[in-house]
């Protein structure tokens, strides 16, 4: 049987009450709407009579079902928008988050000459950062390593989408040593920083459906990947090169340590709109 979207939306909100609210619950039924038939939000309102097709009903039933488990919306979609631009994603990646566009923004208004920037992204994932630095940044020479093959692929595909011109390599950064390191002006990350004491203050949309492999680090050791990092970028920023981090809000202190320690200058730190120390910024060495 065929519903009205006045229907789906009622049914959403009833079906998905204990675990999301109802502003929750509408988003859902217009990302849903927006995927399918590239509706606004005044679209869904001023066609909520609409009956849905026989494929349109599938879609939902099944879209409805897998939210009730919890799966983020972005995977049932196979899509999300990162910086005004859209990314395909899938659990072999980190759904993108506000937080990071914060950071690209941070990036962005910090560059000032006009040279062509040798930029460095570790641990790119949907390769969110990666391709929007080299869409904003005419000229960038844009290098991203993921561990992942699988998330590389995502990568790759979200770079010829949005006709960014990245180089992708598939790299670990916690065996790779300073010898192989080439030049660059700009090194951003976003490693995993979630500590495994946190997980069960986690939701189980992340818990549960995303790579905890981009997630997790041990309790014993933290700062594990921006140590690596740090080294990694003492030797290769150039003169005046930037090291860009996004951070957990609760080792913003100990980060800025450990960039002190290695030389680096002026470190900063900035909130996000949460309000949370999430993203760190420094001069390299001289
Ligand atoms: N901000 C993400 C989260 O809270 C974590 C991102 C990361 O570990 N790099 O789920």
């Amino acid at each position: 049987m065929q519903s009205t979207v006045k229907e789906i939306i009622r049914q959403f909100r009833e079906e998905l009450s204990p675990i999301y609210n109802v502003h929750e619950a509408f988003q859902f039924v217009w990302l849903i709407f927006d995927h399918l038939h590239g509706w606004t939000k005044t679209d869904l309102l001023l066609r909520d009579d609409t009956k849905l097709t026989d494929s349109d009903q599938l879609f939902v039933e099944n879209a409805l079902e897998r939210l009730k488990n919890h799966e983020p919306v972005q995977y049932i979609l196979g899509e999300t928008e990162f910086f005004g631009l859209p990314f395909e994603v899938n659990p072999s990646v980190l759904v993108p988050r506000p937080e990071t566009e914060e950071l690209v923004e941070w990036i962005l208004e910090s560059v000032k000459s006009d040279k062509p920037l040798r930029i460095l992204d570790i641990g790119t994932g949907s390769g969110c950062i990666a391709v929007s630095l080299a869409r904003h940044l005419p000229g960038a020479i844009v290098t991203a390593w993921d561990v992942s093959s699988e998330a590389l692929k995502v990568a790759e595909f979200n770079a010829r989408n949005n006709e960014a011109v990245v180089s992708f390599v598939q790299k670990d950064v916690l065996t790779t040593t300073p010898e192989e390191m080439e030049g660059y002006d700009i090194i951003v990350s976003n490693p995993p920083y979630v500590r495994e004491q946190e997980m069960e203050l986690m939701k189980e949309n992340v818990l549960n459906h995303e790579p905890h492999l981009a997630l997790f680090v041990k309790d014993h050791d933290p700062l594990l990947f921006y140590r690596h990092i740090t080294r990694l970028a003492a030797v290769s920023l150039s003169a005046d090169g930037l090291l860009f981090f996004e951070i957990n809000r609760d080792m913003g202190r100990e980060t800025v340590e450990l960039l002190s320690e290695n030389g680096f200058r002026e470190p900063e730190l900035r909130k996000d709109l949460s309000g949370n120390f999430r993203m760190l910024k420094a001069l390299g060495p001289a």
